[in-house]
């Protein structure tokens, strides 16, 4: 009894809501169960069985085409311009990461996956984008023909689209860092549920495109709440392995010395730093340079598929990036040059 009414609850609602095609594929394999458990289970009059599912809303289930359950998002790949630097530092591997489950990596959090080889560096830089800093780490990574992943603060994709879309552009994979670098530590689930989807939805409505299910904590303070809530989204986590502190070291050679001692030290790792910090724009050229120098060999992530945002945060957020103005009438039909070119 129980179970058709659910199905034919659902039924009404799907065909209401005319997104049947998300869910009809997997209704339709189960309705011969349901017809069984229908016989199995009369425990009350068959009328009133009939009144609950009735055959009209059956026929519509077998009538529905076969189709199959929602397939996840590739995440485009952009054609590869070569590599007009004989010596640059590059990529020398780049791997895949399915995001099933959501997986942690970066030891300082995270110790489940071993991913490097020894002397192999991942980038990641944090906080972006933003004028200035994030167009000079793009060239300092460009002339070195090599690839990072960022972590977009919400927030600053909404403002600066234009830069982010840069970043993707240049085939960097683009993950997100929150909506407003909050410390979720000090949310409630529920807040901290919002800046988790309101960022992820952010950074998707900037670059007008898909996101890598790519999530690193601010300020890396991880509840274990949240860290369970990203699990269940199929997003992974990016701890770090090397903490370049460039948020503290502002000075270019002393950068450049902090983190070449770690990464000595240390012989490979996801290394932690930030577009949006000025003096990492500038250390930058002299950061890969160095690393080139000493042996160390780039790795570049790709999510296996897109992270799958929600649309409710979808709809706030592609409200966001029109800056309030989605009402607004064409710019010729208000402003118009009357005189002069
Ligand atoms: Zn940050």
């Amino acid at each position: 009894m129980r179970a058709i009414v659910v199905y034919g609850v659902s039924a009404v609602a799907l065909v209401g809501l005319g997104i049947g095609s998300l869910f009809i594929g997997g209704s339709k394999s189960t309705a011969p169960d349901v017809s069984q458990t229908a016989a199995a289970a009369k425990t009350g009059p068959v009328e009133a069985t009939a009144a609950l599912a009735p055959a009209s809303k059956v026929q519509v289930m077998a009538q529905a085409p076969a189709v199959q359950p929602p397939q996840p998002t590739p995440m485009p790949r952009l054609a590869e311009a070569p590599c007009q630097n004989p010596g640059a530092l590059g990529v020398a591997r780049v791997v895949e990461i399915d995001t099933s489950g959501g997986p942690g990596f970066g030891f300082q959090h995270f110790k489940a996956y071993d991913f490097l080889n020894p002397g192999e560096v991942v980038f990641t830089f944090d906080d972006g984008p933003w004028p200035g800093n994030t167009p000079a780490v793009l060239a300092a990574l460009a002339a070195q023909c090599t690839k990072a992943t960022f972590f977009s603060i919400g927030k600053h994709a909404i403002w600066h689209p234009e830069i982010l879309k840069q970043v993707a552009a240049a085939g960097h994979t683009v993950g997100s860092h929150t909506w407003s670098h909050a410390d979720l530590s000090k949310k409630t689930p529920e807040e901290a549920k919002d800046e988790i989807e309101k960022g992820m939805s952010a950074v998707h409505a900037a670059l007008g495109g898909p996101v890598a299910p790519f999530f690193r904590f601010p300020t890396l303070r991880q509840p274990q709440e949240m860290v369970t809530y990203l699990e269940g989204r199929n997003i992974a986590m990016f701890s770090t392995d090397v903490d370049s502190f460039d948020f503290k070291i502002h000075k270019e050679d002393q950068l450049i010395t902090s983190v070449m001692s770690k990464l000595k030290k240390q012989g490979k790792g996801i290394i932690l730093m930030h577009d949006f910090q000025h003096g990492t724009a500038q250390a930058l050229p002299q950061i890969l340079a160095d690393l080139k120098a000493a042996g160390f060999k780039v790795v570049h992530l790709r999510p296996k598929s897109a992270a799958e945002t929600l649309p409710e945060y979808d709809a706030m957020m592609s409200q966001e990036i029109k800056g309030g103005t989605a009402n607004a009438k064409p710019t010729n039909s208000v402003v118009r040059t009357v005189e002069g070119n």
